[in-house]
């Protein structure tokens, strides 16, 4: 079997990110991972499906050479679950951002971790509307003084973290896009996670938001820390410690927060049926079986 190298995910698209965006470094850490599992025999490079939403990260798309999806602002886990249940061998992998995924949609985040299905959704997280030139998002800092709050954002973040762990996400980390060995790491196992596995990457905005040394001094790992995954109370105190605020002492951690194995929704709706060798008619009797 001939090896894939990371070159082979290369697109002939040029790359329109700002020198020096944070998406250079997810972008490089998950054609890495890609190719490492694909070289291990662990996933097939034609069975990968990646998708985005809207926004910088989204053009992410562009630049995998792999199936890809262009999907609707914050709609991402919608066809990211079709995709699954029309053919669940195949890797479905969802990158949006933190407006896109944390404001425009995150209901659709939120039934995704409560359905577990098994896809992965990696969050671009820079903490404010880039694309748009800088506006304020569910996550920037209070006081942050964006395109559309000049005079500071009156409002707390929230913590997408614990709001996932709220829902029913199976797989629940954080990582740091200027450390790429962390994130293969977490990405690795993401992907490797039977059920919804939710990545939140602290993605710096170098143009609009450039939290680069903010989170060098900050960031610490979990998976050095006697941390237990499986502890869903510790999994919340964790979560906790940081609630993306941008004070002098905070302490932020990384690394997976929770990881537990339950049935997917894939698994459950479909009993072990394929949708997409199944013709028209049956498909429909096995989806409305779950209206
Ligand atoms: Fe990256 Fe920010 Fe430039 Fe978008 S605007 S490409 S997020 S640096």
């Amino acid at each position: 079997m001939r090896m894939v190298e990371i070159k082979d995910f290369d697109t002939y698209a040029i790359n329109t990110w700002c020198p020096g965006c944070g998406n250079f470094g997810i972008l490089n850490a998950v054609k890495q991972t890609f190719a490492e599992l694909v070289n291990e025999g662990k996933i097939k490079k034609e069975n990968i499906v990646i998708l985005s939403g809207i926004g910088c990260h989204a053009k992410i798309c562009d630049y995998i050479n792999v199936n890809s999806f262009y999907s609707l602002h914050g709609r991402v886990p919608a066809p990211a679950t079709g995709i699954k249940l029309a053919n669940p061998d195949l890797v479905v992998v969802g990158f949006a951002g933190d407006g896109d995924a944390y404001g425009e949609g995150f209901e659709h985040l939120i039934f995704g971790a409560k359905r577990n299905t098994d896809i992965t959704m990696i969050i671009h997280n820079n903490r404010l509307y880039a694309l748009t030139t800088g506006q304020f998002a569910p996550t920037s800092p209070a006081n942050f003084p964006g395109r559309s709050t000049p005079k500071g954002a009156p409002e707390d973040p929230l913590n997408p973290i614990e709001i996932m762990l709220a829902s029913g996400a199976t797989f629940v980390a954080r990582t740091f896009a200027g450390d790429i060995a962390h994130m293969k790491k977490i990405f690795r196992e993401a992907i490797l996670h039977k059920g919804f596995a939710l990545v939140d990457v602290l993605q710096p905005c170098v143009t609009f938001l450039n939290t680069f040394e903010f989170y060098r001094e900050r960031v610490y790992d979990l998976q050095e820390q006697e941390h237990d995954t499986s502890n869903w109370e510790k999994a919340m105190q964790k979560a906790r410690e940081w609630n993306y605020m941008d004070g002098e002492s905070e302490k932020i951690p990384v690394g997976i927060f929770y990881k537990v194995n339950k049935p997917t929704f894939e698994e459950r709706v479909l009993r072990g049926k394929r949708l997409c060798e199944l013709p028209i008619p049956e498909i429909k009797e096995v989806l409305d079986k779950h209206k």
